[in-house]
């Protein structure tokens, strides 16, 4: 919808129908009592193109359908989108995912232990960082490709698929290999680049809202691993930046119905990362189901005193079983079974 200003000549509406004309959208011209709207039909990124805000007597361009599209619920993907990672089913409303791990793979004792420990708690699948951004450059990393071989190594005995970050492209071959679902961390949402490389290998992705990132903007950059022909994406809400500082961030619970309203995706709430304090994340892994989260993703580490990465954060290994039951009887009234 273009707003013509109140002195808006004839000749100046006359030439923005011609131009949004040229370009085979519908034009619909609307005379009002003060200003003229325009409407115009047809495709917004051509119109956007246009480049309409410059010319004479143009207020303002409001765009009225909605800047993602392989992402929107509204018109070509009216179903939920739902698949399987090794036999566990994601999206669709009938399941609740339960991913636990430690934040980043320290040992292979540590990893293969937190590994069996949330298998017998019944977990879907099984997280832990190989490369880990950090906020600091002197602070740990990851293991690399030596922890991609210990995630291995825990899948091949646990059976628990494995979710773990692509920090940067030039990993793309090795976290392929070895995960079954590629992480997008929050510091990388906007990194269109690593993206377009994640929708390219042939692996479901986990695609982490941005800690200062709307969730329009989270929605197309999902467009942006979509549109490699990868329909199989997960979104993330793990908190973000508010004024409050009482929590390490501020987990926005209204996503998780919001995106259920506006997209087809499935979507993960991470209460880990969103409060950093371990004695938060079960009552908001409760909450998470009750909003219609379709899981969750959690840390857990058998010594969190010691762990290297977030052990504030981290369940003790030894209460897992018993928050796994809960949360999965809360999910159990929101009508989902653990996938
Ligand atoms: C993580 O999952 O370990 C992580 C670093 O998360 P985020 O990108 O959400 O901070
Ligand atoms: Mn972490």
């Amino acid at each position: 919808m273009v707003v013509m200003t109140p002195e808006a000549t004839e000749a100046e509406i006359a030439a923005v129908k011609r131009r949004l004309e040229a370009t085979g959208v519908h034009v619909l011209v609307l005379p009002g009592e003060l200003t003229t709207a325009i409407g115009a039909i047809g495709d917004p990124e051509g119109v956007r193109e246009l480049g309409l805000e410059g010319m004479e007597g143009v207020d303002r361009v409001v765009p009225i359908s909605r800047p993602y599209k392989l992402a929107s619920s509204e018109l070509a993907h009216p179903e939920p989108t739902t698949f399987s990672v090794a036999g566990h089913r994601v999206g669709g409303g009938t399941t609740f995912c339960l991913i636990a791990g430690p934040c980043t793979v320290e040992t292979r004792e540590q990893t293969l232990a937190v590994a069996r420990t949330v298998k017998a708690a019944g977990a879907s699948m099984l997280r832990g960082g190989a490369y880990k951004p950090r906020t600091s450059p002197f602070a740990f990393k990851g293991l690399g490709a030596a922890a991609l071989e210990i995630l291995a190594e825990a899948r091949a005995e646990t059976g628990l698929p494995v979710v773990t970050e692509l920090l940067d492209t030039q990993h793309a071959e090795g976290v392929a290999a070895h995960a079954d679902v590629i992480q997008i961390g929050a510091r990388n949402m906007q990194n269109y680049a690593l993206l377009e490389v994640a929708g390219k290998l042939g692996k479901p992705v986990l695609l982490k809202r941005g800690l200062s990132s709307s969730l329009d903007e989270l929605l197309m950059a999902a467009d942006y691993v979509l549109k490699e022909g990868n329909p199989r994406v997960m979104v993330c809400e793990r908190g973000i930046r508010t004024f409050e500082t009482a929590t390490r961030f501020t987990l926005d619970l209204s996503a998780i119905p919001w995106l259920k309203l506006h997209s087809h995706l499935p979507v993960i709430v991470d209460p880990s990362h969103a409060s950093g304090d371990r004695r938060l994340v079960e009552p908001l892994a409760r909450a998470a189901a009750a909003v219609g989260a379709d899981g969750i993703i959690v840390e857990v580490h058998e010594n969190p005193e010691a762990a290297l990465c977030d052990g504030p954060q981290a369940l003790y290994a030894r209460d897992f079983a018993g928050f796994a039951e809960r949360v999965t009887a809360h999910a159990r009234l929101e009508g989902r079974t653990l996938a």
